[in-house]
């Protein structure tokens, strides 16, 4: 990673009673990088996610922006710019698109910053424009994710948690989705992109880490990655 570095993990450890979910994960995220964390099912990215957001104990160390998130309060984070948008979108589905937008904004008085960050997001989102006043919960799954992506846009991101913004969508949405990726890095945010789909990963990341069972088992360039007989055979179906 070049320039300074917005996110450290040091050998991150975290359980669920028994179940160990990770095991001394290390990764780096330097500044308007896109790292993106692969991995099946199971394999902790959802649990490192929370881990970097603050939700969960863990071992090991986690700095952003050089504060130790163990001990650093949820807003203090967000309020920092690290903003998260999770697996399960999280939205209010009694309210509509443009209230949800600007939900994600709640914390940010620049009401001038509020209206054109709006523009942005439906500038990358001609759907969402389109049903501004539509329930969320009305949405398909693919309308949802990019209400979920705009609204974490809204909170003015330094550095961007994805948590699979793929899972789930037909090809179609994929692509509206893949489209609106460098828009966003182009606006100087870094991201944590974490994915099951290694082939929209490789499409976007500059580095990449593959999670295993806790354990992070290989990491490079997509180019790197792409040349990798393992990561071919068992990801990219030979
Ligand atoms: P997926 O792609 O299915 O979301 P993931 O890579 O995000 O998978 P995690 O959700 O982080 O993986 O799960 C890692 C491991 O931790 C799994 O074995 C899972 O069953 C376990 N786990 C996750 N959350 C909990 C919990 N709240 N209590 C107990 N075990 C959990």
């Amino acid at each position: 990673a070049s320039g300074s570095i917005v996110l450290e993990a040091t050998d991150v450890q975290v359980s669920y009673g028994k179940v160990t979910a990770l095991r001394g994960v290390d990764l780096e995220l330097g500044e308007g990088e896109l790292v993106s964390l692969i991995g099946p099912n199971g394999a902790g990215k959802t649990t490192f996610c929370d881990t970097v957001n603050g939700f969960l104990p863990f071992g090991g160390s986690v700095q952003y922006r050089g504060m130790e998130v163990g001990s650093t309060s949820r807003d203090e984070l967000v309020d920092r710019g690290m903003i998260y948008c999770t697996e399960e979108r999280d939205l209010f589905g009694f309210m509509d698109v443009e209230d949800n937008l600007r939900l994600g904004a709640y914390a940010i008085d620049d009401e001038d910053y509020v209206d054109q960050q709006l523009e942005f997001v439906y500038d990358l989102f001609p759907r969402l424009e389109e049903r501004t006043e539509q329930n969320a919960r009305s949405m398909s799954g693919g309308e949802q994710q990019m209400l979920a992506i705009g609204r974490a846009l809204m909170g003015d991101p330094d550095l961007l948690v994805l948590d699979e913004p793929t899972i789930g969508l037909a090809p179609v949405i994929l692509e509206d989705i893949s489209q609106a990726i460098d828009p966003i890095q182009e606006q100087g945010v870094s991201i944590l992109l974490t994915e099951q789909n290694v082939t929209f990963a490789l499409d976007h990341a500059d580095r990449m880490y593959l999670l295993e069972n806790g354990e992070v088992v290989k990491t490079g360039t997509p180019e790197q990655l792409r040349g990798d007989d393992y990561i071919r055979e068992t990801y990219l179906g030979g």
